[in-house]
């Protein structure tokens, strides 16, 4: 069998070889990462109408010794794939907790709402509303200040299961955000049902919104259906004036994107925070 796979790897074109050499080698130096404390959380504001910053998203971001700062989209779809997604949502979550817990009592960050991203694996352990209760009492979080952001397409198998979890997250006081919205399937009836707090209008429709008259059609048709079932809504890439403009036009109350801030560090989001002396 052994002899088999070295001639079927021979049938591979290089390309793909050097593909998957360089797969290994990013999943070894990733676990690495984790045991070593090179992932970093950046944190990007949530404004509402006024400007003020209501909340914050928390974006992990992996400090390299070579490569420097490597965004999600290099290394989380490989984490997922690996399982190493479970340890390093874990440490997500747990270091989201502590920074809120810091927040607590200061001026201009002790009411913010903090945003974590959860992937699909991690959200189905069997062990992860424990994990939550276990960081939020560990570091001494306030429930009510996490908002866990989950993807429309993690709802759609074992539904009731999800549903189940997030009625326990819900009654500790931890919020539910669906991210990403629109890209799904979310029909009106099934998305009554998720015990849902908000949801993020993807960043795809709000870079259209001025051009593309379909676009601007589906923002305004998720705002009136978060209108409806009293949810509430972010919108995600708002990058420029005139965005802005349209989406408070149609009364979206919060908003998220470059025009307000980008990812930082957290010293550079905290002063941006705080009041001015
Ligand atoms: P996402 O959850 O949709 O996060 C928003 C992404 O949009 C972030 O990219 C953010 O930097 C970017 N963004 C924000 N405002 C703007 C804007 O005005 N214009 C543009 N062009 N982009 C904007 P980032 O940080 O590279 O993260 C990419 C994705 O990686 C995230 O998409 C999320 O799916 C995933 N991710 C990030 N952190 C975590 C994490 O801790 N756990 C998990 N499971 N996934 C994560
Ligand atoms: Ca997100
Ligand atoms: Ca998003
Ligand atoms: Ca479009």
């Amino acid at each position: 069998a052994k002899a088999a796979g070295r001639n079927a790897i021979r049938l591979f074109d290089p390309g793909l070889l050097e593909q998957m050499r360089a797969r290994s080698q990013l999943e070894a130096e990733l676990r690495q990462a984790l045991s070593l404390g090179d992932l970093r959380l950046h944190y990007q504001p949530v404004v509402n109408v006024a400007g003020g910053v209501i909340g914050a998203e928390a974006l992990v971001r992996w400090q390299h010794h070579e490569r420097g700062l490597v965004a999600p989209g290099e290394f989380i779809p490989l984490a997922e794939q690996t399982g190493l997604i479970l340890p390093l949502g874990r440490w997500v979550l747990q270091r989201a907790c502590e920074q809120l817990a810091a927040w607590a009592g200061q001026p201009g960050l002790d009411e913010l709402v903090l945003s974590v991203n959860v992937s699909a694996r991690q959200f189905r352990q069997a062990e992860f509303t424990d994990q939550v209760r276990a960081a939020l009492r560990a570091s001494g979080a306030r429930a009510h200040l996490l908002r866990l952001e989950l993807t429309e397409s993690l709802l759609l198998t074992d539904t009731e299961e999800m549903i189940a979890k997030m009625v326990e997250l819900r009654a500790e006081g931890v919020g539910f955000s669906l991210d990403d919205f629109g890209t799904g399937y979310s029909s009106l009836s099934y998305l009554k049902r998720l015990p849902l707090d908000q949801l993020k209008i993807d960043r795809a429709f709000v870079r259209d919104v001025l051009t593309d008259p379909n676009d601007a059609a589906i923002v305004r048709t998720i705002l009136a259906l978060a209108r409806s079932l009293d949810l509430r809504v972010v919108a995600e890439g708002v990058e420029i004036d005139e965005q802005l403009h349209f989406l408070r036009q149609h009364g979206c109350p919060a908003f998220q994107g470059y025009l307000f801030g980008r990812p930082v560090p957290v010293h550079e989001f905290e002063r941006a925070c705080r009041p001015a002396a």
